[in-house]
């Protein structure tokens, strides 16, 4: 009966009958994807919460390889799903191949960045992606899906939408152009100079995120726990007529982004622990597991989070996490009620 710690970056123990490892491309044609379901694919388990004591069989994905190109005015990479997302990062960085510098430190794997479409200061993995190659368990066929078959959005991709628990990304397509510029428009790495370097911008990023968010490996967490809400326009307006001014991000004219963690913050639950479990003391956005509580005492406290932000201001925060249960990857609203 395999446990689970080591697999998931909140440190739950929770358990699972059989963990299925992909390790070469001919082992996907061996999976016995029958007789595993209900499973749930894995890659390095930091955005994911095992929600119960028993969880479904995990698929992981262990494909490494990179291969770099010099193709028109860049370079192509394509990069196996199991290689860690930050040491691609450090290497593009450092090898004069800039582009992803500001998604450094981001914990997880290649093949789950196209999952959530991974972002931070500016960037987004949509803006570099050429391709991603996904190998479908009904046909056993690999389809190599452009940019826009991915249907990327903020924090959302067609792989947590149609094609969810149908197959695997073995491998994506990462285009760095020459023609880089620094993406400096963040608070933070606006005090750096136009003439930055990327590794003077990635070392700028790795220093914010180290100041502001818990390692993972020493305060065990899954970063973002919920989304930004996007609310109109007209909503924004009434909850600064009653709460002040508020954090917001223009989506468009009609829609704006307001900031999950100010919500949970505002509500009062920052630095608020119950049991094993809390809400970090310097991002409300971070649950984090300290004291080796399990999953349900997670999910509790989410769902604690959730109902304070909805009482406070009729706002419906929506996790960014993937709630994984006996059933495999379950709809939150399934998990927190
Ligand atoms: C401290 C911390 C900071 C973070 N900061 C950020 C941030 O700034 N921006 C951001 O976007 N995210 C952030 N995250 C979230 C997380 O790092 C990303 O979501 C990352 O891409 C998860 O990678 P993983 O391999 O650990 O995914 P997992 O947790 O293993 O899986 C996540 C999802 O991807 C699916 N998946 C994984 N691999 C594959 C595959 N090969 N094929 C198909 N589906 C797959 C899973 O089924 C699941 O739905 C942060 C997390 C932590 C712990």
């Amino acid at each position: 009966m395999p446990y689970l710690s080591a697999y998931n970056s909140f440190n739950v123990n929770a358990y699972t009958k059989q963990v299925a490892t992909i390790d070469t491309i001919a082992d996907l044609s061996k999976l016995d994807v029958k007789g595993l379901t209900p499973f749930y694919v894995i890659g390095e388990g930091s955005n994911t919460l095992f929600a119960s004591e028993e969880v479904s069989n995990l698929i992981k994905v262990n494909l490494k390889g990179i291969d770099v190109q010099q193709q028109g005015d860049g370079h192509l990479l394509t990069v196996a799903a199991g290689e860690n997302w930050h040491t691609l990062v450090e290497q593009c960085t450092t090898n004069n191949m800039p582009g992803i510098e500001n998604l450094a430190l981001i914990p997880g794997s290649v093949g789950a960045a196209p999952v959530q479409n991974i972002g931070a200061y500016g960037v987004e993995f949509a803006d570099v992606c050429r391709w991603v190659k996904w190998y479908e368990f009904a046909s056993g066929k690999v389809h190599k899906m452009s940019k826009e078959e991915c249907e990327f959005s903020y924090r959302e991709s067609i792989f947590k939408q149609q094609l969810k628990g149908k197959g695997i990304i073995i491998e994506v397509g990462i285009f760095l152009s020459h023609a880089w510029q620094p993406k400096l428009h963040y608070a933070g790495l606006d005090e750096l100079s136009i003439d930055a370097t990327p590794v003077q911008v990635m070392e700028k990023v790795i220093e914010i995120r180290q100041s502001k968010l818990p390692d993972p490996t020493l305060i065990p967490n899954a970063g973002s726990f919920f989304k930004n809400p996007v609310v109109e326009r007209s909503v924004y307006e009434q909850l600064v007529a009653k709460f002040g001014a508020m954090p917001n991000y223009p989506v468009d004219k009609k829609h704006i982004k307001l900031a999950a963690g100010w919500l949970i913050d505002q509500a009062g639950l920052k630095g608020y622990a119950h049991g094993n479990v809390a809400i970090h003391d310097k991002q409300a956005l971070v649950l984090t597991n300290p004291n080796n509580g399990n999953g349900e005492e997670l999910v509790l406290l989410a769902k604690y989070a959730l109902e304070q932000v909805k009482d406070k201001f009729g706002i419906s925060l929506e996790p960014e996490v993937r709630m994984v249960t006996e059933k495999g990857d379950t709809p939150y609203q399934e998990v927190l009620v």
